[in-house]
């Protein structure tokens, strides 16, 4: 029996993606191999990430002039690998400080550069977005960094940033793939691919070709952006497995309509658990509504012995991962493009249920 999984990530797959890859395990479309066990210079496995690429452009429209890598080392390390790829004759570089993730993009630029901080929401314990009016960009900054979708705090920006000539970065580990954007207004995007795309240890890099000859000297061969895209992110071994099963998400989205679709399906499985907090008196979530993240709906109950009776009963009923992260503590679900209506409707019918209990 399959758990109705509200993981932060890593995260519920599609069910139809862990069959086919369970079918074609041993032997993949007649090659007597299992995708781990292909070379990645192979003529398989180059149809293989050629196909996942070509999808993924396909979903999110991505313009020809912009890279697509499929690289190792997590968002974090990427929290390293884009000022050394974007700071060459600059020495600085603007960040938005929205929560957890923005704190550790920021920490880490700060080894490499001058960081400043253009706005943050810290005032009011990163409940909300800063608004854009508010921003105090730097005239010299390399890029201007953002995490769209705070997976921890759960805010989210409903609204594509601007910072005029300034390249704009986007972590979008947490909600890529959710909603329909429009990549020519970003410099680069990059997420980790194991909430919305697939497993661990797959990164994924949209980069404009013309921010491709801003690297430092130092910047290792593996992360160097435009020596990745010479070799077609081949320069070292990639995650094979992961960029399989990653085009078999692709796959599966494109199967559910692309993402016009799926973002609407998303609309309406956040709205189920954000007017079930909303109309009532135990559950609290103070991110202001504009803000809302649709991927990850953060609440918290009075107190941390009902946190646990919440989690236990969930447990119960085959609810599993709702724990918030340690940094914050209190309820998380994380509600990604693989998580069925139907769970997130169980989840909403127990929260009521509890309340009726407990409030
Ligand atoms: N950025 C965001 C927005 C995330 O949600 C996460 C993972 N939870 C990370 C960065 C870090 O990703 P990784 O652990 O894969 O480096």
């Amino acid at each position: 029996m399959r758990v109705i999984n509200f993981s932060a990530g890593p995260a519920v797959l599609p069910e139809p993606v862990l069959r086919k890859a369970a079918a074609e395990m041993l032997d993949w479309h007649g090659s007597g191999m299992s995708v781990m066990e292909m070379s990645h210079r192979g003529k398989e496995f180059i149809a293989i990430a050629a196909k996942a690429e070509a999808d993924l452009r396909s979903l999110l429209a991505i313009p020809t002039n912009y890279k697509v890598l499929f690289l190792q080392g997590g968002a974090i390390a990427e929290n390293a690998i884009v000022p050394m790829n974007l700071l060459r004759g600059r020495g600085v570089a603007d960040y938005i400080h929205t929560g957890e993730w923005s704190k550790k993009s920021i920490k880490e630029a700060g080894k490499y550069c001058r960081v400043n901080v253009a706005a943050s929401a810290e005032d009011k314990q990163f409940t909300y977005v800063p608004a854009r009016e508010t921003w105090k960009l730097s005239r010299d900054a390399a890029y201007l960094h953002v995490c769209t979708n705070e997976t921890i705090g759960g805010v989210e920006y409903q609204w594509t940033p601007d910072a005029g000539e300034i390249p704009i970065v986007a972590d979008m580990s947490s909600h890529i793939l959710s909603r329909v954007i429009d990549v020519s207004k970003y410099g680069v995007i990059y997420g980790g691919a194991q909430k919305n795309m697939g497993p661990a240890g797959l990164t994924l890099v949209i980069v404009r070709d013309d921010l491709l000859d801003r690297a430092l000297p130092i910047t290792p061969s593996a992360f160097h952006w435009q020596e990745q895209a010479a070799a077609d992110s081949m320069l070292n071994t990639p995650p094979t497995y992961a960029v399989y099963i990653a085009g078999l998400v692709f796959e599966w989205l494109q199967a559910q309509g692309g993402l016009a679709a799926i973002e609407q399906r998303n609309i309406a499985k956040a709205r189920l658990l954000y007017d079930c907090i909303d109309q009532s008196g135990l559950y609290r979530n103070n991110v202001r509504k504009e803000d809302r993240s649709r991927m990850n709906v953060v609440f918290r109950l009075p107190d941390e012995a009902l946190d646990k009776a919440f989690l236990k009963g969930a447990e119960e009923r085959g609810m599993v991962q709702l724990k918030g992260h340690r940094a914050v503590g209190g309820i998380r679900a994380s509600i990604y493009n693989a998580m069925p209506i139907e769970g997130v409707q169980t989840l909403a019918e127990y929260m009521r249920e509890f309340e009726k209990k407990n409030g």
